[in-house]
């Protein structure tokens, strides 16, 4: 099996154990030449994941030496070079075009209005055309945001012109940054602008087999998320909606796949809900991000890793119910912009009941950026209990005991 990880994911550890269980040959493909691969040719590859030409060009010959049974792009990053290497592998995959939509907005807006699919109006803006005009031709409220990007980062809602501007400004100042722009390419120069949807929100995690979506689980966000920036915190499981909101919603999740042309592999979706049902926010070519993946367990124990790599290699999913105890993950919100010099209270977070683990991603002496600007948590909570609510309610206490110990940046 071929497994892409960019340098950057959370997700490496979580997919290569599901590999060991396995017992499948890994190769893993990152950015960086690593001073391994000379050791173990077989168990390394280095892939420009920017260029899936290439990729696919690399990976067809390497395959001739080390065949290859599957491919899996472990997040949005690599889900164009994943489908274009399988697709030069003769394996299944979705389509490149159905990738490239899924993973920038504004092209997956135009095939989801296309298709009638219920999402906000939208139009895209060119960054260097200036905020002014754009300003007096939207609606509010609104919603800014770049086309590429992920965790909510440069998601910003809008009132009026005055915050329109405002925000158009302050993303603009996100696109402008090297790495972003290196990331984004022609996309870097896009800014979305869509109605504000109002409503609940909920995530939905899901596997495509042939076209048909398979709804492994739907997540409540029950933090109300109004803006003006969109902290993701908690996710828990099941969702508390109604049967016949949660039908709507998976229906809606299977028709923004079928818009999309998404047919195979992992999907997650953000929707909300509200008196004229559900919306698509955003529908991605991947699993849930993160580690909230570990929230999740099927059949007898099976991690969500492991149901995409058996679908991938083509085996038995052998019970893909999911664990019906409730379960619940809070991305920690970066407290204050600052260096992380510790964190206190990990012990007292960890022995409230229902709590599972509590894992602190943040290394001390590192920078922590809040929202709109920063991208990476510091940390998640994880709690299983019998219901959801105190699911939830675990990972608030939990929280609580937790002290982040923040200094200005440079003291
Ligand atoms: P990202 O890829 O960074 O997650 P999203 O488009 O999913 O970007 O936006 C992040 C969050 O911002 C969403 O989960 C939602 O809470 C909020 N949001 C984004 N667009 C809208 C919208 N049009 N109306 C209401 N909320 C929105
Ligand atoms: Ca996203
Ligand atoms: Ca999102």
């Amino acid at each position: 099996m071929l497994l892409l990880l960019p340098t950057t994911t959370y997700r490496a550890p979580d997919f290569l154990a599901a590999a060991r269980k396995l017992g499948v040959d890994v190769t893993v493909a990152s950015e960086e030449p690593s001073t391994l691969e000379g050791v173990n040719p077989a168990g390394l590859l280095t892939l420009d994941l920017g260029d899936p030409e290439e990729c696919a060009r690399k990976a067809l010959e390497f395959s001739l030496r080390h065949p290859i049974s599957a491919v899996v792009g472990v997040d949005e990053e690599t889900s164009v070079a994943a489908a274009e290497i399988a697709s030069a592998l003769g394996l299944p995959h979705n389509p490149r075009g159905a990738a490239e939509a899924a993973r920038n907005k504004a092209l997956m807006r135009k095939a989801l209005s296309a298709a009638g699919v219920p999402c906000p109006r939208h139009s895209v803006f060119d960054v260097d055309e200036g905020p002014a005009g754009a300003a007096r031709r939207s609606r509010y409220p609104c919603v800014l945001k770049p086309t590429f990007l992920s965790g909510s980062r440069g998601v910003i809602r809008a009132d009026d012109e005055p915050e329109f501007v405002a925000a158009w400004t302050r993303i603009a100042r996100i696109l402008r940054e090297p790495d972003v722009r290196r990331k984004g390419g022609a996309a870097a120069n896009e800014i979305l602008v869509e109605d504000f949807v109002p409503g609940v929100e909920v995530a939905v995690e899901g596997l495509l087999r042939e076209g048909e979506l398979e709804v492994l689980a739907v997540f409540d966000k029950p933090d109300p998320l109004p803006g003006p920036f969109f902290e993701e915190t908690i996710y828990v499981t099941p969702s508390r909606l109604s049967d016949d909101a949660q039908r709507a919603i998976a229906d809606v999740t299977a028709r923004g796949c079928r818009a999309l042309g998404l047919v195979d592999g992992p999907v997650h979706a953000e929707l909300r809900h509200n008196d004229l049902g559900p919306w698509l926010i955003e529908l991605a070519a991947r699993s849930i991000g993160g580690l909230c993946s570990r929230t999740l367990r099927f059949g007898a124990g099976m991690s969500l890793e492991e149901l995409i790599l058996r679908h991938a290699l083509g085996m038995e999913l052998g019970g893909s119910q999911r664990d019906p105890r409730a379960a619940g993950v809070m991305m920690i919100p970066v407290p204050a912009a600052g260096r992380l010099v510790r964190v206190e209270g990990l012990d007292a977070a960890r022995a409230v009941p229902n709590i599972e683990e509590v894992t602190i991603t943040a290394r001390p002496g590192q920078t922590l950026v809040p929202l709109p600007e920063g991208s990476r948590y510091p940390g998640f909570l994880f709690s299983r209990a019998e219901t959801p609510s105190r699911a939830e309610a675990a990972l608030r206490e939990a929280h609580a005991r937790l002290r982040f110990i923040i200094v200005a940046p440079g003291s």
